[in-house]
């Protein structure tokens, strides 16, 4: 890319593909480019674009220590902007390099542009109904939005690979307890039926299981349904603290539309609404819009596609 001046970019990731997505701003941007990442020296290597001049790594950090790494390369190699992908240690760690060099930061940027000293950035505001631009003198510290950048097309490995010792770290793990892994994949879906608090009883969420079993669906919920009520398991939990959804359809229903929940459901690419309130802030962001009591309309509707499926 020809410009009469060059940026310098900084990457930080936590996971090795996340250098994938920095690979791919830099070779989109035509940035010259630096690297830390956390993991091993033969994991990183799989990730070595060569778009990196140079790809820092060491196999485990704390955000405290991955915080003083980035600090004294931020020192060194004066980049003109500090990007991530948007993970929750990504962001800690930018944050406190942002907070430290008084730096300015977007988060969840995407649709960056480069001008002489500045940069552009879009970013998703109003719970995802409307994206803002945002513009800020460089060096800046940036969090990409998920699934804007792709690893650069040519898959040329060989950047210079170096290890770095971090600091002894403040922090002390005390135990790490694996997750158990949820059955359900709400992230790849291609069709979720949420239900919400206007479901008045556990056992009635098998209305909205027969729904999303005869539509080849799966059951997510709003937040309260998972951390109040404890219906339904936390691999469930659709919004800004749970789960971001991009289904074909997503079935909202008895969920009254908060912007926490609706934030993660925007990039469904048909949203329908069932709510007996006409008024519920759901209705601003549904493409169809049902007006009614779920329990006479679930079960008619429940009904109708059986008769069209063949009793499935
Ligand atoms: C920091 C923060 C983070 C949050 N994160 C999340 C998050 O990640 N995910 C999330 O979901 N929420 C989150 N919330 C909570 C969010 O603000 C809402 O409180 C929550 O989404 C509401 O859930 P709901 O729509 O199920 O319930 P309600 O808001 O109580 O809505 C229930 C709806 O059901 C309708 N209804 C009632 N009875 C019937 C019936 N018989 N038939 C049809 N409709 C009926 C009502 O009209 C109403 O619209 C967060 C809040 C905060 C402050």
């Amino acid at each position: 890319m020809k410009r009469g001046w060059l940026m310098r970019m900084l990457g930080f990731t936590y996971n090795e593909e996340g250098l994938g997505e920095l690979a791919g701003l830099a070779a989109a941007l035509g940035l010259e480019a630096y690297a830390l990442a956390v993991g091993s020296r033969d994991s990183v290597a799989d990730y070595s674009y060569s778009v990196f001049k140079r790809i820092y790594y060491a196999p485990r950090m704390s955000t405290d220590q991955a915080f003083a790494v980035i600090s004294d390369l931020y020192d060194k190699i004066k980049p003109d902007m500090i990007v991530a992908p948007s993970l929750k240690d990504n962001t800690t760690v930018l944050a406190m390099l942002a907070s430290n060099k008084k730096l300015a930061m977007f988060t969840e940027a995407f649709g960056i542009v480069l001008m002489e000293g500045k940069i552009r950035a879009k970013r998703r505001v109003m719970g995802g109904r409307a994206e803002a631009y945002y513009e800020a003198s460089t060096p800046i510290a940036l969090t990409i939005a998920r699934g804007y950048y792709a690893p650069p097309a040519s898959s040329e490995k060989g950047a210079g690979l170096e290890e770095v010792k971090p600091p002894a770290s403040k922090l002390t793990i005390l135990s790490v307890e694996v997750k158990e892994k949820g059955s359900v994949d709400l992230e790849s879906a291609s069709i979720v039926v949420g239900v919400g608090r206007g479901f008045r009883r556990k056992e009635d969420l098998r209305l909205a299981e027969q729904l999303a079993s005869l539509l080849n669906g799966v059951v997510g919920a709003s937040r309260p349904i998972v951390a109040d009520y404890g219906w339904l398991s936390e691999d469930r939990w659709i919004g800004i603290s749970g789960k971001k959804i991009k289904p074909k359809i997503y079935i909202a229903i008895g969920i009254s539309g908060a912007p926490q929940h609706m934030a993660a459901v925007m990039d469904a690419e048909t949203i329908v609404a069932i709510n007996k309130d006409k008024n519920a802030p759901v209705f601003q962001y549904a493409d169809y819009g049902v007006v009614a009591d779920l329990y006479k309309f679930v079960p008619k509707l429940i009904e109708k596609l059986r008769e069209k499926l063949g009793g499935r």
